[in-house]
């Protein structure tokens, strides 16, 4: 029977570039999205043509679920319950920046209300239902090594005044994955948070041009964009247990962009 992995905002971008990761190793997958069907009905092909790359056979599933919404998060819950009757893996991907980028002193409070809903409020809660099941099935099976997965950003410890409500919502993000880690380490679940730098999806697309100038001129020590597999390589080495005594980590994948230089 093949391992289980949910990860949040698996349509398009990061969530993508995780989940064919994901596939290679033999995971089955639930590929959660806010509207876009058809990015999620393609990345479900990549994937089952990638797991068949590797010689493995998975069950692919979309399923659409807003996580700023309780009911949402616990129908997606429900639906992995009933599909797969196991989570081996959850990965709390889905994320947004705000719709318009605004200077602290003018940005609003119902920006920051749609971020942070989205970005920790629903990643928390989420979070919390899973990991309920997963020590249900570690009673069942003490074998099991369940794990969870927060992707979070540089902006995390980044300021940047244009989008403070996004830079909190992933700050919060880093003590929520402290805390569901130091919770969850008795029963042998292990907790990640993975910080990206700059990759290149549609979330930064209207930033583009100011980025390839930054990375040209050598913001990050390693000079180009991050890819979303980048990140998939590193959800994959957490999802084959290459880091069993190290929970609540950070795993920087940022060219290291974090490196204060001078
Ligand atoms: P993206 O290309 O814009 O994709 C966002 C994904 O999240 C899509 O699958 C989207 O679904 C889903 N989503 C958005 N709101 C949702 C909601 N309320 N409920 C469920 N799913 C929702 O973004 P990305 O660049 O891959 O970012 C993925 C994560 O990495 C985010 O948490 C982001 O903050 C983080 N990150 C990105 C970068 C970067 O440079 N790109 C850097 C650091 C961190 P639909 O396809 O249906 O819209």
């Amino acid at each position: 029977m093949n391992p289980v992995a949910l990860i949040t905002g698996g349509s398009r971008g990061i969530g993508r570039g995780i989940a064919i990761e994901l596939a290679k190793l033999g995971y089955d997958l639930i590929l959660n999205y806010a509207s876009n069907h058809e990015a999620a009905r393609l990345t479900l092909k990549e994937c089952v043509a990638a797991a068949s790359t590797k010689q493995r056979k998975i069950q692919a599933e979309i399923f659409q679920a807003d996580i700023s919404k309780p009911s949402h998060r616990r129908q997606l819950v429900d639906f992995v319950r009933r599909k797969f009757r196991r989570l081996d893996l959850l990965v709390n991907n889905a994320g947004v920046p705000p719709k318009v980028r605004q200077d602290i002193l003018n940005a609003t409070e119902k920006s920051f209300d749609e971020v942070l809903d989205i970005n920790l409020k629903g990643p928390y809660f989420l979070t919390q239902l899973a990991a309920r099941w997963m020590i249900a099935q570690r009673d069942e099976d003490p074998g099991r090594k369940p794990k969870i997965v927060f992707i979070s950003s540089i902006s995390a410890v980044a300021a940047s005044v244009n989008r403070g409500e996004y830079c909190v919502s992933k700050a919060g993000l880093s003590m929520v994955t402290k805390l569901y880690a130091a919770r969850l380490a008795e029963y042998g679940i292990n907790v990640y948070e993975i910080r990206p730098g700059i990759i290149e999806t549609d979330m930064v697309v209207p930033v583009k041009e100011k980025y390839d100038k930054l990375i040209s001129e050598g913001i990050s020590p390693i000079r180009r964009w991050g890819k979303p597999e980048d990140v998939g390589k590193a959800v994959a080495a957490i999802a084959q247990d290459l880091l069993p005594f190290s929970t609540g980590e950070v795993l920087y994948v940022d060219g290291g962009l974090h490196i204060e230089r001078l």
